[in-house]
């Protein structure tokens, strides 16, 4: 009798245990991951960037396996084309906003992000970023600020706007210390007073053994993958977040994190294709490291995405029916950077450039390279160093056949991505508002 009704309690509490996760496991991981100003023309570039030149076909891409659909972007005022902060709106809230608002529609009101709402349903949340973490678009996720250039306060934001009592991000990974240690405020300070291990360099990640955790490991945005010695930062963010995220526990929950490659747009900004293709190479790493985890925990869904296009890249330019992947490939850093180091060199900045670029230049290039860098002098090294970098750009371009039709964002639609559970809810065309209204219905 007595061992029956032991077994008959065991089995309950089984029963009980089961019940409990499997509810938990009913509830869908979700990883939004979104590449900054990657328009189709990156996606495309990328193909043939990474392309295997000892095989005769073109190697397909993660985003060639991964495609599902496509979104508009424009923002909800005169404008055709969006900034970052109302792209970023649309697809953290499925509301339509005014260029420069964070996480607030187009009567300036606080708007609810898919971020708030997983977290009152007891989501862990995490976000990993490039920029700096209070950068507009992981921005539009966590706060709510009529500008995006409100920079130190959308960080206090970050602590202050609580959900049940604690700040709404378990786990933040990124660039920014710049506005999180100030005169005024430390949140550095302020988040380790809420239990939370912070690392101030991305070397350190494997000591961080649980959350909540604040990673930030710059003063502003990473160092460019082009030239960073973590040049998979993004990917390498994801997996300690992944394993974070999913550690072992008594009470398992599902979690939302966003990613974001922040950096491609800032590389169209510059109309800068190597630095564009390292940042790519960082995105479409990220996107293995999720398959992996998606294939090991389908219980998820991945949804990518771009929030605009920047820069009007064209691969072919100038009537030139022909894109030079094989020259991008060899060049090892941004335009300023080789700037900076040809001006370093002085007289010896052909060796530099050579070993940076591998590009041959004509006699007339030369010439006109040597004159710009022998005009340089304590007074004029700013002047001069930007027209160093404009010179090293229009190089690039040259060589590679890459156009770009302004430094600022472009309106067509952007590609959207998924993988896992529900993927196809994410087919065919679409309003990037829809992406968030879809991601909201996942939320239980
Ligand atoms: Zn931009």
């Amino acid at each position: 009798m007595r061992t029956l009704k032991k077994l008959a309690l065991a089995v309950s509490v089984c029963f009980a245990s089961q019940l409990s996760y499997g509810a938990e496991s009913d509830r869908t991981n979700i990883i939004f991951l979104i590449g900054d100003g990657m328009g189709v023309a990156y996606t495309s570039a990328y193909r043939l960037f990474q392309d295997n030149l000892a095989t005769p076909e073109l190697d397909k891409t993660i985003f060639d396996e991964m495609l599902v659909g496509m979104a508009t972007t424009y923002p909800d005022d005169h404008n055709q084309v969006t900034d970052s902060a109302a792209a970023a709106t649309a697809l953290a809230t499925g509301i339509k906003t005014f260029n420069g608002a964070i996480g607030v529609d187009a009567q300036h009101q606080p708007v609810i992000s898919i971020l708030d709402k997983a977290r009152e349903l007891g989501y862990l949340t995490g976000v990993a970023v490039t920029c700096q973490v209070n950068h507009a678009t992981p921005a539009a996720f966590i706060a709510h600020s009529d500008s995006r250039q409100s920079y130190e306060a959308i960080a206090d934001q970050y602590i202050d706007l609580k959900i049940n009592g604690k700040p709404k991000v378990d786990l933040i990974f990124g660039g920014g210390q710049e506005y999180f240690v100030r005169k005024d405020r430390d949140l550095v300070k302020e988040f380790e007073a809420q239990g939370y291990k912070y690392i101030d360099d991305i070397n350190k990640l494997r000591k961080v053994k649980k959350l909540p955790a604040l990673g930030l490991f710059s003063t502003g945005g990473l160092t460019p993958a082009v030239e960073s010695d973590h040049p998979l930062r993004l990917a390498e963010m994801t997996q300690k977040s992944l394993e974070l995220l999913t550690q072992k526990s008594a009470h398992p929950k599902p979690f939302l994190l966003m990613l974001e490659a922040s950096q491609i747009d800032w590389c169209g900004h510059a109309n800068d294709i190597a630095c564009a293709m390292g940042e790519m190479r960082d995105m479409a790493e990220t996107m293995k490291i999720i398959k992996q985890f998606i294939d090991a925990n389908p219980n998820t869904i991945l949804v990518a995405t771009a929030d605009h296009s920047t820069g009007g890249l064209s691969l072919g330019a100038k009537g030139r029916y022909q894109w030079e992947a094989r020259v991008v490939r060899n060049i090892k850093a941004t335009a300023p950077s080789i700037a900076r180091q040809l001006l370093d060199s002085k007289a010896n900045w052909k060796t530099v450039w050579q070993s940076l670029t591998q590009i041959k230049l004509a006699e007339d290039e030369q010439k006109a390279m040597d004159a710009l860098i022998v005009q340089a002098n304590e007074n004029n090294q700013e002047f001069i160093s930007g027209q160093v970098t404009a010179q090293v750009l229009t190089f690039f371009d040259k060589y590679t056949s890459t156009g770009w039709t302004t430094k600022g964002h472009t309106g067509e639609d952007v590609q959207i991505f998924s993988y896992g559970k529900g993927k196809e809810t994410f087919q065919g065309a679409m309003d990037n508002t829809d992406i968030a209204k879809k991601l909201f219905t996942y939320l239980k």
